[in-house]
């Protein structure tokens, strides 16, 4: 048996009545305990295509089943509970995450754990660090807590690497028309500041093999680094990273 976090998300309907329903549905489930579910938050959506509000509360499962077994299980609720799968970040009723697995590091094709964006969005974290303060990032090495103050520094701060430098200008510029608050940098400048940014977003390196350009992403530091080079759009993926981590 170990601990399971999962986060729970959705922006149509009754959320929070969807919520307790997916809840009950985990309950009733073979080898599953629903330990603590977090408050209920409600948060800004993420993205353009999202639509209403966004409802986000997190908890924390018990359970002896496999991870894969676990990711079916909240898929067969989602789809109990209304999901369709249409737009990514669209509206939807239910959405199921599994942010941990014990401390477990596991990377599939259908399941990645930690849940990769877990340890920098509010909505996750808000609601996660009710319940989960101490627990360990098992990747990051900082408890939920830690990552949570984190995000409640400011300015909050943006840094880019890697990637052309007329493109992170141009990119830095457009971003900082948007987000006022907000402080862009390049991770050359960033690196003369006392306190390490909030992020630095890696956006591909110069180096010729993948294990290298890998190498060099591996140079940054290891809490705030996220890799964006996998984004198929990656300047929406800044907006987005930025849009998460402000709340
Ligand atoms: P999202 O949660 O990113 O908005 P979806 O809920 O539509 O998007 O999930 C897309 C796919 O993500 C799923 O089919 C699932 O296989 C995969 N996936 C990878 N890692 C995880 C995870 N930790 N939790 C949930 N789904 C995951
Ligand atoms: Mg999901």
């Amino acid at each position: 048996m170990l601990d399971c976090y999962i986060a729970l998300g959705g922006n149509l309907g009754e959320v929070a009545a969807t919520f307790d329903l997916a809840l009950n549905q985990l309950e009733c489930a073979p080898g599953v305990q629903v330990a603590l579910c977090s408050r209920v938050h409600s948060t800004a959506p993420v993205g353009n295509a999202a639509g209403p509000t966004f409802m986000n509360a997190a908890a924390r499962l018990v359970t002896g089943l496999p991870p894969l077994a676990v990711l079916d299980l909240l898929q067969a609720v989602e789809a109990n509970c209304g999901r369709t799968r249409d737009t990514h970040w669209g509206p939807r009723t239910l959405d199921l995450d599994v942010l941990f697995y014990g401390r477990e590091i596991l990377e599939s094709a259908r399941l990645v754990v930690p849940h990769p964006a877990c340890w920098y969005r509010r909505f996750v974290l808000d609601p996660l660090v009710e319940i989960a303060a101490d627990f360990r990032h098992p990747v990051k090495q900082l408890t939920v807590g830690e990552l949570h103050a984190r995000l409640l520094e400011r300015p909050l701060h943006v840094s880019l690497a890697g990637g052309s430098a007329e493109l992170r200008r141009q990119w830095i510029e457009s971003l900082e028309r948007e987000f006022g608050d907000v402080l862009f940098s390049t991770w050359e400048a960033a690196q003369a500041l006392p306190r390490e940014p909030t992020l630095v977003a890696w956006l591909g390196g110069t180096a010729v093999t993948p294990r290298d350009a890998h190498n060099q992403f591996l140079q940054l530091p290891p809490v705030s680094r996220v890799d964006a080079t996998g984004a198929a759009a990656p300047f929406e993926f800044l907006r987005q990273l930025t849009q998460s981590i402000r709340g």
